[in-house]
């Protein structure tokens, strides 16, 4: 058995671990322990407490995948429900599809029988104003976006966030999850990393399972799950398949500022790891030796060339 994620599940660790030692299945257990993130309001990054897009609307990207039989489900620009991780398995168990967006995702969530709330808090309201102050007609939504768009993006209440968890069961299967609010004031309906699987999410029982947060789009642009659990099915040791995931952005831009990616990966050995392209950040695990789990550092991987 393990439980991995990033520093801000901690709210979900116990949880987790919990649906693990009493032999539930590791999709379970990702589950219920990303619910638990999404509920939080301090996660300004995640769930209930998100920070908006431009407008000031609450948009909503998550993602399951079981490892077993490479089975998956996404949302993506969900409104108006805080737990997009269910709506997700929603998509993984009842629907012979790997992705829904937008009105169909809540329609889902609306059949399986979820009620619609405003997620936005009334802190995340303020930043959100403030924020936005003199920038934005917060009344009207039919202003043209795209000439403020630059201007908009290099604000300083730009969210690095996403939880993601990882876990193998005691049955010896893997699944992975991710959850996010996504850029805050993001473009309406931008998609970012964590609903595509391959991006922000990619977990295979025959050799491993990645997920990542960080700029979603660099994480498009290199298949960066993928690229891991690919290394490992190549023969890599995973610290090497991480390593190099992360190390194959270099050279791919970003919009005014520094390329960050962070991921936690793990093999089908119950090696784990968790990378970061700056110092200081740490992730989390749970090993079936340890009575609770600890937060590790990330190894730096720098992306400067
Ligand atoms: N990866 C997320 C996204 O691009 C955001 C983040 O992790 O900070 O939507």
């Amino acid at each position: 058995m393990l439980l991995i994620a990033s520093a801000n599940g901690s709210v979900g660790m116990e949880a987790g671990w919990e649906i693990l030692a009493t032999g539930g299945t590791a999709l379970d257990a990702v589950e219920a322990a990303t619910r638990l993130v999404e509920d939080n309001p301090e996660d300004h990054s995640v769930g209930y407490g998100g920070y908006p897009n431009l407008l000031g609307t609450v948009e909503l990207d998550a993602s399951l995948m079981d490892g077993a039989t490479r089975r998956a489900g996404t949302v993506g620009a969900v409104r108006g429900y805080r737990h997009p991780i269910t709506i997700a398995r929603g998509v993984l168990e009842r629907l012979p599809h790997v992705m829904l967006v937008g009105e169909g995702a809540e329609r889902l969530a609306a059949e399986l029988g979820m009620e619609p709330e405003q997620l936005l808090t009334e802190e995340t309201r303020r930043v959100w104003r403030d924020g936005l102050h003199g920038r934005l007609d917060p009344s009207d939504s039919r202003q043209h976006l795209l000439d403020r768009i630059s201007g908009l993006l290099a604000d300083p209440e730009h969210a690095a966030g996403t939880v993601n968890f990882l876990a193998i069961d005691k049955a010896g299967n893997m699944a992975s999850a991710v959850s996010t609010s996504g850029w805050a004031w993001k473009y309406p309906g931008r998609l970012g990393d964590s609903p595509v699987i391959g991006a922000g999410n990619y977990c295979d029982d025959r050799f491993g399972a990645a997920a990542c947060t960080g700029w979603g789009e660099l994480a498009i642009r290199g298949a960066t799950a993928h690229s891991v659990v690919g290394g490992l099915a190549f023969g890599l040791g995973l610290a090497g398949a991480a390593e190099r995931a992360v190390a194959d952005l270099r050279g791919l831009d970003v919009p005014g500022g520094e390329p960050i990616m962070h991921l936690v990966a793990l093999d089908s050995a119950g090696h784990h790891v968790g990378l970061s392209t700056q110092p200081g950040n740490s992730y989390l695990a749970w090993e079936e030796s340890q009575s609770a789990y600890s937060t590790l550092p990330r190894r730096v991987v720098s992306l400067g060339q």
